[in-house]
């Protein structure tokens, strides 16, 4: 743990504004699904930062596995860069442990996980465990033609999941991140070519995970081909609900 006394004053204070703010939200378990590129990431930090939560999301545990080149890593890799489904196991693993996490204590944003219904029963298995459920499955609905566009012209911030589009988010600096001033990369896997294995992927193993919790009664559907803010007022309306 870091030594408080290093921390610096105006830090320590806003984390505890923040913590106060935060003891009257209601728990929330929040499940994101829907193709690459329908904007899951986009969302996340506004919902993460509206309700407390911790926001998990695979692919970046996975990306930054990879990048460590920890066994995990180098088990998931080549499906990665293929654009197919690593292994249910490891995925399980990975979210079992990362709710542990003292930012989870309030509720969770699972983005990307889970994809193939073994990995939502898995998810009730363990909840269950802990005497808790989902509360809502926000399914981010969008036509697959929108989505190379979407993919093609994203950039991210690595260390802090920051998201922009040439087109549609851009940066101030193009190829600059706007907070930090560090530079932006690009996906290896967002290119036209691997998105077409990962909306096969989408549409063969994870469509059915959208019927698993529908037939629960727990699936809200977005417009996601909207506008960022509309998308965002969308989710605030089905959670506020
Ligand atoms: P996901 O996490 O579902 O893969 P992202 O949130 O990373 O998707 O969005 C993919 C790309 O599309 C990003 O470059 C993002 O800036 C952009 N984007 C996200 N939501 C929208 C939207 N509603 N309209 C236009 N572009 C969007
Ligand atoms: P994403 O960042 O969500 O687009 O995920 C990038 C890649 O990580 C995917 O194409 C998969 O190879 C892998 N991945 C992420 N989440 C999962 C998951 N829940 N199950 C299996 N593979 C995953």
């Amino acid at each position: 743990m870091a030594n408080l006394e290093d921390v610096p004053s105006l830090d320590l204070m806003t984390e505890l504004l923040r913590r106060m703010k935060c003891s009257s939200k209601p728990d929330k378990r929040l499940i994101l699904i829907g193709p690459p590129g329908s904007g899951k990431g986009t969302q996340s930090p506004i919902i993460k930062d509206e309700y407390c939560l911790c926001h998990l999301a695979t692919g970046d545990m996975l990306r930054a596995a990879v990048a460590a080149k920890t066994p995990l890593g180098v088990k998931a890799k080549e499906a990665m860069d293929k654009g197919e489904l690593v292994s249910d196991d490891l995925v399980v693993g990975i979210i079992d442990e990362a709710m542990k996490k003292p930012s989870c204590q309030k509720g969770f944003i699972l983005d990307g996980f889970p994809r193939t219904v073994v990995q939502a029963q898995k998810l009730d298995e363990m909840l269950e465990k802990q005497g808790a459920k989902v509360d809502k499955v926000l399914n981010f609905a969008i036509n697959d033609a929108i989505l190379e566009e979407r993919i093609t012209g994203r950039w991210i911030h690595p260390s802090s999941g920051r998201t922009y589009h040439t087109k549609y988010a851009p940066p101030k600096v193009p190829g600059i991140d706007d907070v930090t001033g560090e530079p932006l990369i690009q996906r290896k896997d967002d290119t036209a070519a691997v998105l077409k294995s990962r909306l096969e992927s989408f549409h063969r193993q994870t469509e059915p995970v959208i019927d698993y919790y529908s037939k629960k009664g727990m699936v809200a559907d977005l417009h996601a081909e909207k506008p960022p803010k509309e998308v965002t007022a969308e989710v605030q309306t089905v959670l506020s609900s």
